[in-house]
Protein backbone atom coordinates (compact mmCIF):
# COMPACT_ATOMS: atom_id res chain seq x y z
CA UNK A 1 0.00 0.00 0.00
CA UNK A 2 1.35 3.53 -0.80
CA UNK A 3 0.07 6.44 0.79
CA UNK A 4 0.46 9.91 -1.07
CA UNK A 5 -0.59 14.03 -0.41
CA UNK A 6 -1.39 16.14 -2.87
CA UNK A 7 0.59 18.66 -3.53
CA UNK A 8 -1.72 21.09 -4.41
CA UNK A 9 -4.01 21.08 -1.75
CA UNK A 10 -3.58 22.82 1.60
CA UNK A 11 -4.39 26.49 2.91
CA UNK A 12 -4.69 28.88 0.07
CA UNK A 13 -2.69 32.54 -0.68
CA UNK A 14 -4.97 34.59 1.62
CA UNK A 15 -5.46 32.10 4.68
CA UNK A 16 -1.49 31.73 4.93
CA UNK A 17 -1.58 34.84 4.63
CA UNK A 18 -3.57 35.73 7.87
CA UNK A 19 -2.39 32.65 10.12
CA UNK A 20 1.46 34.49 9.03
CA UNK A 21 0.07 37.38 10.48
CA UNK A 22 -1.74 35.87 13.76
CA UNK A 23 1.83 34.19 14.33
CA UNK A 24 3.93 36.99 13.98
CA UNK A 25 1.47 39.75 16.08
CA UNK A 26 1.29 36.90 18.52
CA UNK A 27 5.05 37.89 19.24
CA UNK A 28 4.33 41.40 20.06
CA UNK A 29 1.88 40.23 22.85
CA UNK A 30 -1.84 39.35 22.99
CA UNK A 31 -4.22 38.80 20.06
CA UNK A 32 -7.77 38.57 19.45
CA UNK A 33 -9.21 37.29 16.50
CA UNK A 34 -12.76 37.95 15.50
CA UNK A 35 -14.00 34.58 14.52
CA UNK A 36 -12.21 31.22 13.59
CA UNK A 37 -9.26 32.47 11.82
CA UNK A 38 -9.91 29.67 9.50
CA UNK A 39 -12.36 26.77 9.32
CA UNK A 40 -10.44 24.41 10.65
CA UNK A 41 -10.77 23.37 14.32
CA UNK A 42 -7.54 21.79 14.96
CA UNK A 43 -5.43 24.96 13.24
CA UNK A 44 -7.62 26.89 15.42
CA UNK A 45 -6.39 24.99 18.71
CA UNK A 46 -2.52 25.07 17.55
CA UNK A 47 -3.01 28.82 16.88
CA UNK A 48 -4.96 29.51 20.80
CA UNK A 49 -2.17 27.38 21.69
CA UNK A 50 0.18 30.16 20.93
CA UNK A 51 -2.02 32.54 22.75
CA UNK A 52 -4.60 33.36 20.03
CA UNK A 53 -8.30 33.90 21.70
CA UNK A 54 -11.21 33.54 19.26
CA UNK A 55 -13.99 36.26 19.96
CA UNK A 56 -17.47 36.56 18.78
CA UNK A 57 -19.20 40.19 18.02
CA UNK A 58 -20.45 40.57 21.39
CA UNK A 59 -16.98 40.44 22.74
CA UNK A 60 -15.83 42.92 20.34
CA UNK A 61 -18.14 45.19 21.74
CA UNK A 62 -16.93 44.71 25.56
CA UNK A 63 -13.16 44.24 24.88
CA UNK A 64 -11.24 46.74 26.69
CA UNK A 65 -9.73 49.64 24.88
CA UNK A 66 -6.21 49.20 22.86
CA UNK A 67 -6.66 45.47 22.65
CA UNK A 68 -5.65 44.06 19.17
CA UNK A 69 -8.19 41.83 16.91
CA UNK A 70 -7.50 40.40 14.16
CA UNK A 71 -9.39 40.54 10.89
CA UNK A 72 -9.50 37.45 9.27
CA UNK A 73 -9.08 36.30 5.44
CA UNK A 74 -12.95 36.64 4.68
CA UNK A 75 -13.08 39.98 5.65
CA UNK A 76 -15.50 42.44 7.16
CA UNK A 77 -18.09 44.92 6.79
CA UNK A 78 -17.47 48.51 7.75
CA UNK A 79 -19.61 48.62 10.76
CA UNK A 80 -16.81 46.14 12.40
CA UNK A 81 -14.16 48.87 11.78
CA UNK A 82 -16.41 51.15 13.32
CA UNK A 83 -16.93 49.44 16.39
CA UNK A 84 -13.12 48.63 16.76
CA UNK A 85 -12.68 52.51 16.15
CA UNK A 86 -15.35 53.70 18.88
CA UNK A 87 -13.97 51.43 21.48
CA UNK A 88 -10.39 52.38 20.83
CA UNK A 89 -9.50 48.81 19.55
CA UNK A 90 -6.23 48.14 17.69
CA UNK A 91 -7.05 45.99 14.33
CA UNK A 92 -4.77 44.05 12.46
CA UNK A 93 -6.41 43.74 9.00
CA UNK A 94 -5.57 40.40 7.44
CA UNK A 95 -8.38 40.57 5.06
CA UNK A 96 -7.21 38.55 1.81
CA UNK A 97 -6.58 40.80 -0.56
CA UNK A 98 -8.39 39.54 -2.97
CA UNK A 99 -11.49 39.86 -0.81
CA UNK A 100 -10.77 43.40 -0.13
CA UNK A 101 -10.57 44.07 -3.64
CA UNK A 102 -14.21 42.73 -4.37
CA UNK A 103 -15.62 44.73 -1.38
CA UNK A 104 -14.26 47.67 -3.34
CA UNK A 105 -15.96 46.54 -6.67
CA UNK A 106 -19.04 46.15 -4.91
CA UNK A 107 -19.15 49.47 -2.77
CA UNK A 108 -17.97 51.33 -5.76
CA UNK A 109 -21.23 50.10 -7.86
CA UNK A 110 -22.85 50.95 -4.89
CA UNK A 111 -22.63 54.00 -4.70
CA UNK A 112 -22.22 54.74 -8.28
CA UNK A 113 -26.03 53.41 -8.16
CA UNK A 114 -28.04 53.84 -5.72
CA UNK A 115 -29.61 57.01 -6.39
CA UNK A 116 -30.04 55.76 -10.27
CA UNK A 117 -33.34 56.82 -11.73
CA UNK A 118 -36.28 55.84 -12.66
CA UNK A 119 -35.70 52.22 -10.72
CA UNK A 120 -33.02 51.66 -8.20
CA UNK A 121 -30.60 49.14 -8.97
CA UNK A 122 -30.27 45.90 -7.23
CA UNK A 123 -27.11 44.64 -6.55
CA UNK A 124 -27.10 40.27 -6.22
CA UNK A 125 -24.26 38.42 -4.44
CA UNK A 126 -23.94 34.99 -5.60
CA UNK A 127 -23.02 33.29 -2.44
CA UNK A 128 -24.24 31.73 0.60
CA UNK A 129 -26.28 33.39 3.17
CA UNK A 130 -24.58 33.98 6.67
CA UNK A 131 -21.06 32.83 5.26
CA UNK A 132 -18.50 35.47 6.86
CA UNK A 133 -17.26 36.99 3.66
CA UNK A 134 -20.96 37.53 2.52
CA UNK A 135 -22.06 39.31 5.45
CA UNK A 136 -18.40 41.49 4.91
CA UNK A 137 -19.77 42.15 0.64
CA UNK A 138 -23.52 42.57 2.04
CA UNK A 139 -21.88 45.47 4.40
CA UNK A 140 -20.52 47.29 1.28
CA UNK A 141 -24.34 48.22 0.14
CA UNK A 142 -25.26 49.27 3.29
CA UNK A 143 -26.59 45.55 3.72
CA UNK A 144 -29.38 45.88 0.81
CA UNK A 145 -27.37 42.82 -1.42
CA UNK A 146 -29.64 40.82 -2.41
CA UNK A 147 -27.86 37.10 -1.67
CA UNK A 148 -28.77 33.95 -4.13
CA UNK A 149 -27.68 30.71 -3.70
CA UNK A 150 -29.44 28.98 -6.86
CA UNK A 151 -31.74 29.87 -9.89
CA UNK A 152 -34.70 28.85 -8.17
CA UNK A 153 -34.14 31.69 -5.71
CA UNK A 154 -34.74 34.74 -8.29
CA UNK A 155 -38.37 35.23 -7.58
CA UNK A 156 -36.73 37.54 -4.88
CA UNK A 157 -35.57 39.88 -7.82
CA UNK A 158 -37.29 42.20 -9.48
CA UNK A 159 -36.78 42.01 -13.36
CA UNK A 160 -37.96 45.65 -14.31
CA UNK A 161 -35.09 46.48 -12.29
CA UNK A 162 -31.42 46.78 -13.15
CA UNK A 163 -29.57 43.82 -11.83
CA UNK A 164 -25.34 43.56 -11.02
CA UNK A 165 -24.09 40.74 -9.98
CA UNK A 166 -21.23 39.36 -8.04
CA UNK A 167 -19.99 36.55 -6.39
CA UNK A 168 -18.53 35.09 -3.26
CA UNK A 169 -14.90 34.43 -3.98
CA UNK A 170 -15.32 30.61 -3.01
CA UNK A 171 -18.63 29.77 -4.88
CA UNK A 172 -18.57 27.18 -8.14
CA UNK A 173 -17.73 28.57 -12.20
CA UNK A 174 -20.55 26.46 -13.46
CA UNK A 175 -22.83 27.52 -10.56
CA UNK A 176 -22.40 31.36 -11.37
CA UNK A 177 -22.02 30.49 -14.76
CA UNK A 178 -25.85 28.69 -14.46
CA UNK A 179 -26.79 31.53 -12.82
CA UNK A 180 -26.12 34.09 -15.33
CA UNK A 181 -28.40 31.90 -17.76
CA UNK A 182 -31.32 31.30 -15.86
CA UNK A 183 -31.14 35.52 -14.84
CA UNK A 184 -30.93 36.11 -19.08
CA UNK A 185 -33.36 33.93 -20.15
CA UNK A 186 -35.98 35.38 -16.85
CA UNK A 187 -35.06 38.54 -18.74
CA UNK A 188 -36.16 37.83 -22.44
CA UNK A 189 -39.26 36.03 -21.12
CA UNK A 190 -40.04 39.42 -19.60
CA UNK A 191 -39.46 40.78 -22.90
CA UNK A 192 -40.94 38.25 -24.92
CA UNK A 193 -44.04 37.72 -22.65
CA UNK A 194 -44.54 41.19 -20.95
CA UNK A 195 -45.58 39.07 -17.46
CA UNK A 196 -47.11 40.76 -15.26
CA UNK A 197 -43.93 41.82 -13.26
CA UNK A 198 -42.34 43.21 -16.31
CA UNK A 199 -42.55 46.69 -18.47
CA UNK A 200 -42.02 46.63 -22.38
CA UNK A 201 -38.50 46.51 -21.71
CA UNK A 202 -36.70 44.84 -18.92
CA UNK A 203 -33.74 46.38 -16.74
CA UNK A 204 -30.23 46.03 -17.74
CA UNK A 205 -27.99 43.30 -16.54
CA UNK A 206 -24.54 43.02 -15.87
CA UNK A 207 -22.56 40.71 -14.45
CA UNK A 208 -19.05 40.03 -12.84
CA UNK A 209 -17.24 36.80 -11.93
CA UNK A 210 -15.26 37.53 -9.34
CA UNK A 211 -14.76 33.74 -8.05
CA UNK A 212 -11.28 33.32 -6.55
CA UNK A 213 -8.94 30.88 -9.17
CA UNK A 214 -7.42 29.60 -6.34
CA UNK A 215 -10.24 28.00 -5.40
CA UNK A 216 -11.89 27.48 -8.68
CA UNK A 217 -8.50 26.08 -10.56
CA UNK A 218 -7.99 23.12 -7.68
CA UNK A 219 -11.38 21.46 -8.92
CA UNK A 220 -9.75 19.55 -11.70
CA UNK A 221 -6.64 19.15 -10.21
CA UNK A 222 -8.49 17.55 -6.88
CA UNK A 223 -10.50 15.65 -9.28
CA UNK A 224 -7.70 14.13 -11.43
CA UNK A 225 -5.58 13.48 -8.04
CA UNK A 226 -8.87 11.61 -6.83
CA UNK A 227 -8.57 9.31 -10.22
CA UNK A 228 -5.14 8.13 -9.98
CA UNK A 229 -5.45 6.78 -6.50
CA UNK A 230 -7.76 3.79 -5.74
CA UNK A 231 -9.05 5.31 -2.09
CA UNK A 232 -8.58 8.90 -1.34
CA UNK A 233 -8.82 10.33 2.28
CA UNK A 234 -9.92 14.03 1.84
CA UNK A 235 -9.08 16.04 4.99
CA UNK A 236 -11.29 19.06 5.97
CA UNK A 237 -12.91 21.20 9.00
CA UNK A 238 -17.07 20.38 9.59
CA UNK A 239 -17.63 24.33 8.96
CA UNK A 240 -15.81 24.63 6.47
CA UNK A 241 -18.42 25.13 2.85
CA UNK A 242 -15.43 25.26 0.72
CA UNK A 243 -14.66 21.48 2.16
CA UNK A 244 -17.78 20.53 1.66
CA UNK A 245 -17.72 21.58 -1.82
CA UNK A 246 -14.28 19.90 -2.96
CA UNK A 247 -14.89 16.51 -0.90
CA UNK A 248 -18.08 16.21 -3.22
CA UNK A 249 -16.02 17.16 -6.60
CA UNK A 250 -13.27 14.48 -5.17
CA UNK A 251 -16.41 12.01 -4.66
CA UNK A 252 -17.71 12.62 -7.86
CA UNK A 253 -14.42 11.45 -9.29
CA UNK A 254 -13.39 8.71 -7.19
CA UNK A 255 -16.92 6.92 -5.29
CA UNK A 256 -14.23 5.66 -2.80
CA UNK A 257 -13.42 8.97 -1.12
CA UNK A 258 -13.81 9.41 2.90
CA UNK A 259 -14.12 12.71 4.94
CA UNK A 260 -12.59 12.84 7.87
CA UNK A 261 -11.29 15.90 9.77
CA UNK A 262 -8.85 14.09 12.11
CA UNK A 263 -6.19 11.47 12.06
CA UNK A 264 -8.73 9.58 14.75
CA UNK A 265 -11.14 8.96 12.51
CA UNK A 266 -9.14 7.38 10.19
CA UNK A 267 -9.14 4.48 13.05
CA UNK A 268 -12.72 4.36 12.29
CA UNK A 269 -12.72 3.22 8.64
CA UNK A 270 -10.23 0.95 9.36
CA UNK A 271 -12.44 -2.50 8.02
CA UNK A 272 -12.63 -0.41 4.61
CA UNK A 273 -9.27 -0.15 4.16
CA UNK A 274 -8.56 -3.87 4.90
CA UNK A 275 -11.49 -4.51 2.76
CA UNK A 276 -10.34 -2.59 -0.43
CA UNK A 277 -7.06 -3.93 0.47
CA UNK A 278 -7.91 -7.51 0.26
CA UNK A 279 -8.87 -6.71 -3.05
CA UNK A 280 -6.13 -4.97 -4.34
CA UNK A 281 -2.52 -5.71 -2.57
CA UNK A 282 -1.06 -2.46 -4.20
CA UNK A 283 -3.71 -0.18 -3.23
CA UNK A 284 -2.37 3.38 -3.78
CA UNK A 285 -3.98 5.73 -0.89
CA UNK A 286 -3.81 9.60 -1.98
CA UNK A 287 -4.75 12.57 0.95
CA UNK A 288 -5.88 15.63 -0.20
CA UNK A 289 -8.13 18.38 1.59
CA UNK A 290 -9.52 22.24 1.13
CA UNK A 291 -7.97 25.08 1.15
CA UNK A 292 -8.36 25.81 4.74
CA UNK A 293 -6.72 22.47 5.52
CA UNK A 294 -3.52 22.92 6.84
CA UNK A 295 -0.41 20.62 5.62
CA UNK A 296 1.00 19.15 9.31
CA UNK A 297 -2.65 17.62 9.46
CA UNK A 298 -2.72 15.96 6.12
CA UNK A 299 0.61 14.92 7.25
CA UNK A 300 -0.69 12.74 10.84
CA UNK A 301 -3.90 11.19 8.54
CA UNK A 302 -1.00 9.83 6.50
CA UNK A 303 1.11 9.06 9.57
CA UNK A 304 -2.09 7.50 10.72
CA UNK A 305 -3.01 5.35 7.57
CA UNK A 306 0.95 3.90 7.57
CA UNK A 307 0.73 2.81 10.97
CA UNK A 308 -2.63 0.83 9.99
S1 LIG B 1 -9.93 31.49 -1.53
FE1 LIG B 1 -9.03 33.17 -2.72
S2 LIG B 1 -10.15 34.98 -2.05
FE2 LIG B 1 -10.57 33.41 -0.53
S3 LIG B 1 -8.99 33.73 1.03
FE3 LIG B 1 -8.17 32.22 -0.40
S4 LIG B 1 -6.95 33.43 -1.87
FE4 LIG B 1 -8.33 34.84 -0.79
Amino acid sequence: MTCSIDTNSGFCFGVTRAIKAAESELQNGSLCCLGDIVHNGQEVARLELLGLRTIDYDDLRTLPSHSRVLLRAHGEPPSTYWIAQQRGIEVIDATCPVVKKLQDRIRACYETHRNDEPQPPQIVIYGKPGHAEVIGLQGQTNNTAIVIESPDQLDRLDFNRPIYLFSQTTKSVEGFQELVASIEARRSKCRDLETSRCREESASFEYHDTICRNVANRVAQLQDFARSNDIVFFVGGTKSSNAKVLFNHCKEANEHTYFVSSPDEVENLKFEIINHKSKNPDLKVGICGATSTPLWLMEQVKAKLETL
